[in-house]
């Protein structure tokens, strides 16, 4: 691993100086950026490897699947995956999670994985009492998929000196993510990143999950189930099952037929009870207002959603961030791609992503 790593992270061709220049970046971060330097993080491994829970051979299969769907995904787009071995996985019991990751437990609450790019390894929260087996699969899954997106999504790495001296490595692109070496507070893109990410993690997770519906049958009706009980009175789905006769009111068991038909009739797709789940609600909300607007205001290129998230798509995984910088600030005028960087949710986003321009 050590001596293989680099070979993993080949500098990048692309072009992206530019758009790291636009984003304030210094010229020495700007070398740092290009440099790649792995060293002493063999025993590392090690020490993770040790403490991981093993993984059922289910769980392997499953890994397998992500890796695979996620490809597959990616090759719809017309994207191919990096040229890099698939990231190693290991699993880890709360304690040692939250230890390996150096988090606090608060912190970390609502996170169940993190990708570690000095190791090219995934680390996930191992849920030992998930209600059952497949429940926990089911979480296995999708925060392996959003982890794995992560994974491909890297793009150069960095070498940083830790407070005891050794020498350790940060990415400085990880998807649309740029960080700034010491300076966090100089990240670009973090929110638009992991919207991104979860968007396409969704997609990879729905196809693997809906390919095996024996196994993840009780999860699927169960989230089905909690979405009739929780949407909003006209959410469409839940409009369909009053009209197939459920009633807000009705038992769980009679909840539990309803969820099953419109399992069972192809009604219902997985993803839309699903997505309420998963993370990252709000930035995804402003991206697909994003993304909308993108289509609708360039219905020559952009014509249908999945061109537009192919765009998105092809910076993130591909590396063609300016392509992605061009059309946005084509489409919401100069200056909107910077805001999307620094300032996700701010008021002047918000109001160039309304509709109302040509
Ligand atoms: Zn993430």
């Amino acid at each position: 691993m050590t001596t293989s790593l680099p070979e993993h992270f080949p500098p990048s061709p692309q072009a992206d100086d530019e758009i790291v220049n636009r984003l304030g970046l210094s010229a020495d971060e700007l070398r740092l950026a290009k440099e790649v330097h792995v060293q002493g993080t063999e025993h590392l491994l090690e020490r993770l490897r040790e403490r991981a829970v093993e993984l059922t051979d289910k769980q392997r299969e499953l890994s397998s699947a992500v890796a695979a769907e996620l490809d597959a995904t990616l090759r719809a787009y017309g994207i191919g995956m990096p040229d890099r071995p698939a990231p190693e996985v290991i699993a880890f019991e709360q304690a040692d999670f939250l230890e390996s990751t150096g988090r606090t437990e608060t912190a970390q609450q609502r996170t169940g994985g993190i990708f570690i790019p000095a190791l090219h390894t995934i680390v996930l929260r191992y849920l030992k009492k998930a209600w059952s087996n497949d429940a926990r699969n089911e979480t296995f899954v999708h925060t392996l998929a959003h982890e794995s997106v992560h994974a491909a999504g890297i793009r150069r790495m960095q070498t940083i000196l830790t407070s005891k001296g050794d020498a350790a490595i940060e990415t400085h692109r990880s998807g649309l993510h740029i960080f700034a070496l010491d300076n966090p507070e100089h990240s670009r893109f973090s929110d638009l990143d992991e919207a991104v990410t979860e968007m396409l993690a969704i997609t990879v997770s729905n196809r693997v999950i809906r390919a095996r519906p024996e196994q993840f049958r009780t999860t699927m009706v169960s989230q089905i189930a909690h979405y009739l009980r929780h949407a909003p009175d006209h959410a469409p789905w839940r409009t369909l099952a009053v009209r197939m006769g459920w009633r807000p009111t009705d038992s769980d068991e009679r909840t539990s037929a309803i969820a099953e038909r419109l399992l069972d009739e192809k009604k219902f797709p997985y993803s839309v009870g699903r997505e309420r789940f998963r993370s990252y609600v709000k930035q995804r909300r402003v991206l697909k207002k994003i993304m909308d607007e993108i289509g609708r205001r360039n219905p020559n290129n952009y014509g249908t959603p999945s061109d537009v998230e192919a765009l998105f798509y092809r910076a993130m995984i591909g590396g063609t961030m300016l392509e992605l910088g061009r059309v946005v600030e084509k489409t919401f005028g100069a200056g909107t791609f910077r805001l999307m960087a620094e300032d996700y949710f701010g008021k002047d986003l918000q109001e160039r992503l309304e509709s109302g321009r040509p």
